[in-house]
C-alpha cells in the first residue's frame, strides 16, 4: 500500500466507523423516529388537549400520591409500568386501572432494550403483557421503551404485531432532579396542542414531581387544556 493510501485508510476507517456510531446512538434515543412501525412522540392537534404520563411504577407511597393527585383534579392518566413492579405491587397496580388510567407497558425488567436478543425483547414484552391483561387491561396494549432506547429489533417485533410505540415531546427530566420550578419551567415551555408528557411515579423519591404536576395541571387547565389518556389523544390525532 502507498504510503498516500494507507494515510487515508487509517485517517478513514475510524472516521467512517465513528460516523456509525453516532448515527446509531441518534437513531437509539430519537423520541420521532424508529426504522418500523408507529411511533408517536405526540399527535397534530388544534385542539388544547394533552396526555400526562407516569413511567416506571407502581411504587408505593409514590404512585398512591399521583393517583389523589390527579383524583383531586378529575385528570386521567396513562402509567406505562414496569412488569416486575406490577408483580410486587400487584394492588396498587390494579387501584391504577380502577380509578379509570390507562395502563401500558415500559418492559418487565426496565433494562434497555437495544443489543438484545428478538426472544429476549419478546419475553420482556409478553411477560408484562401477561401480567396487565391479568389485571384485567382491555383493548390496545401501548408500549413504551425503558429510557426510550430503540434500535432495530425492539421496533420490528412491536410492528410485527401492530403495535404502536409511545415516546413524548415533553420531557421535564424529574428523573434526574426534583427542583419544582425547574420541572414545572420545562412543561410550561415545552407543552403544545397534542403533546405527550413524561413523569415519572417510580425509581426514587420524588416530591418535587408531585408537587410540578400539581402546579402543571392548574397551570394548563387555566390556558384551556384539557387532560386525556395517550389512547385518546391518538384518536384525536389528524382532526
Ligand atoms: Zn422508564
Amino acid at each position: 500500500m502507498s504510503r498516500k493510501r494507507w494515510v487515508r485508510w487509517a485517517v478513514g476507517t475510524p472516521l467512517v466507523v465513528l460516523g456509525l456510531l453516532v448515527g446509531l446512538w441518534q437513531l437509539s434515543r430519537s423520541w420521532t423516529f424508529q426504522l418500523f412501525g408507529e411511533l408517536h412522540a405526540r399527535v397534530e392537534t388544534s385542539e388544547k388537549v394533552v396526555a400526562l404520563t407516569f413511567d416506571d411504577g407502581p411504587r408505593p407511597g409514590q404512585t398512591e400520591a399521583i393517583l389523589e393527585l390527579l383524583k383531586r383534579h378529575g385528570v386521567r392518566a396513562s402509567f406505562f409500568m414496569v412488569g416486575r413492579n406490577i408483580e410486587r405491587h400487584r394492588e396498587l397496580a390494579a387501584r391504577v386501572l380502577a380509578e379509570g388510567h390507562q395502563l401500558g407497558n415500559h418492559s418487565y425488567s426496565h433494562h434497555r432494550l437495544i443489543f438484545k436478543s428478538p426472544s429476549y425483547v419478546r419475553e420482556e414484552l409478553d411477560r408484562t403483557d401477561a401480567l396487565l391483561r391479568g389485571l384485567g387491561v382491555e383493548g390496545e396494549l401501548l408500549f413504551r421503551a425503558p429510557n426510550g432506547k430503540k434500535l432495530v429489533v425492539l421496533p420490528w417485533l412491536l410492528s410485527r404485531s401492530g403495535r404502536k410505540h409511545i415516546t413524548f415531546d415533553v420531557v421535564p427530566r424529574d428523573d434526574a432532579e426534583q427542583d419544582v420550578e425547574l420541572l414545572t419551567s420545562r412543561v410550561m415551555e415545552s407543552v403544545r396542542p397534542g403533546s405527550i408528557i413524561l413523569f415519572h411515579d417510580g425509581g426514587q423519591e420524588k416530591p418535587g414531581t408531585v408537587k410540578a404536576v400539581d402546579i402543571v395541571l392548574g397551570r394548563l387547565r387555566e390556558q384551556g387544556y384539557r387532560f386525556v389518556t395517550v389512547s385518546e389523544l391518538l384518536a384525536l390525532g389528524g382532526r
